[in-house]
């Protein structure tokens, strides 16, 4: 099987892909190199194996088992997380982590041991994991926890698929009274007042996130829109997958996300938001995957697709090198699209390379334009990495050696975990090569 089906988010890297469905004997009948794919929500070729074959897991989606007293699930790693919110929340079960979008499988999230807007509170996804089974080449099949084959256990948390096929894992969920959420929105001015306010929004509530107008200079540099939320307690369990209320049918010719459009939006974004601070009830998919309303967005920057950059920065420097990071977008003339900044918090991930770490986490988008994104990128990464930073490697589709091997000084050690026939285009690019 070779087809487009196995894009990833960014759609920055563009051929065909050869790809079979995950068997238990796949590995050991291995020809080539393999790699697990989950559902190509990843930005770049961290899920991609242009010299080998994808493994889909996508038609293993079956929950195995679910403990509605205890909130223990374990399901098959091809679920979507929307379907495992589907079959949880009428038993007053949320998932404990989310991402931006709900159409991640469940072995993407752990692979990438993502982060939601609890960071502060929950840690990232691996650490609500119990155990799993991941199947290799070289021993088979083996069921690891934090007790029993921990040291791959950790190395799998967050191991970019490297590690092995994770077939199942089994989960703790987080007890919830709605699946609504009270959110309330903060407009703050300048940069100054987002990091004046970010520690206590933690600290009042589950969820914090802030939104950033990239494009607003002088005394409203940094501007932006503060979402907090907790879950409510009136009662609604009830969760429907969010079908897209509007879809980009097409691929247009060209970008839609020009300078004039982003500047507009950002603008409009803000000034949306008329009183400094406003309290509502929306449903969850409202909140958590805002995104998910328009399906196929990333067509909308054309057939160029678009690059992301996060990086994750300590406390100590955070609010100067986040406004480094903005001032180099300004004087390259790209502002990104959509803005984002969070605090991570102080708990510890199992993953042995898990990109969160405590500090400040800065996400920016832009329009792929070739060679001067390209440069921009490059010169974010160097911020991030003199500030003693990292630039996250599922988001990613072109930062070089350099910069992942300052980013995750141990990785070789997931080196040398590596199943032998697993191996993704991104591996090859940031360690094979330097
Ligand atoms: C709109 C949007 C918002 C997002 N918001 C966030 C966010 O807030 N926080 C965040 O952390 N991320 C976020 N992401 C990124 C996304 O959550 C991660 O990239 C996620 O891991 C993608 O999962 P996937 O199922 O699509 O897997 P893929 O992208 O297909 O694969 C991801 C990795 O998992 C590996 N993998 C997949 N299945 C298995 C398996 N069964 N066994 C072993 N390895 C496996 C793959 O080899 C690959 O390395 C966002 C992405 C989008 C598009």
């Amino acid at each position: 099987m070779a087809n487009d089906n196995y894009q990833s988010w960014g759609r920055t890297i563009k051929c065909n892909r050869a790809a079979t469905e995950w068997q238990a004997d796949a590995l050991a009948d291995a020809q080539g190199s393999l790699l697990p794919f989950g559902n190509g929500k990843s930005y770049g070729d961290s899920c991609h194996n242009d010299a080998g074959t994808l493994l889909d897991n996508r038609n293993h989606k079956d929950v195995l088992e679910f403990n509605p007293e205890t909130g223990v699930l374990r399901a098959q790693t091809g679920i979507l997380l929307c379907d495992i919110l589907e079959h949880i929340l009428p038993h007053g079960w949320f998932l404990p982590v989310t991402p931006g979008t709900q159409f991640v499988t469940l072995g993407g999230a752990i692979a990438n041991d993502v982060h939601g807007k609890n960071h502060h509170r929950a840690g990232t996804f691996g650490r609500h994991v119990n155990c799993f089974e991941i199947a290799r080449s070289d021993f088979g099949t083996q069921i690891c926890s934090p007790d029993r084959h921990s040291e791959l256990f950790d190395a799998t948390i967050g191991g970019l698929g490297l590690t092995g096929n994770i077939t199942w894992a089994e989960l703790r969920l987080m007890k919830v009274a709605s699946a609504d959420i009270d959110q309330q929105i903060i407009r703050f001015s300048n940069l100054e007042n987002y990091f004046a306010l970010a520690g206590e929004a933690d600290r009042n509530n589950e969820y914090s996130v802030a939104w950033i107008d990239s494009h607003a200079t002088g005394r409203g540099f940094g501007r932006g829109l503060l979402l907090n939320g907790n879950h409510a307690d009136n009662g609604n369990l009830t969760y429907q997958v969010s079908k897209p209320r509007i879809s980009v049918p097409f691929t247009p010719p060209f970008s839609l996300i020009n300078g004039l459009a982003l500047r507009a939006f950002n603008q409009l974004y803000y000034h949306k938001q008329r009183k400094v601070e406003s309290n509502d009830r929306v449903a969850c998919s409202s909140y958590f995957y805002p995104l998910d309303g328009i399906g196929n967005w990333n067509r909308l920057y054309g057939p160029k697709g678009l690059y992301q950059h996060q990086c994750a920065l300590p406390v100590e420097n955070a609010e100067t090198v986040v406004a480094d990071l903005l001032k180099a977008c300004q004087k390259a003339g790209q502002g990104s699209f959509l803005t984002v900044l969070k605090r991570f918090g102080n708990v510890p991930s199992p993953g042995l390379l898990s990109f969160p770490r405590e500090g400040f986490t800065l996400t920016l988008d832009f329009p792929n334009s070739g060679a001067r994104t390209l440069a921009l990128m490059h010169q974010l990464d160097q911020i991030t990495v003199q500030a003693g930073g990292a630039v996250n490697p599922y988001k990613d589709a072109r930062m070089s050696a350099v910069t992942y091997q300052a980013s995750f000084p141990r990785w070789q050690e997931l080196e040398r975990l590596r199943d032998p026939v697993l191996m993704s285009d991104f591996w090859r690019r940031v360690t094979l090569k330097s």
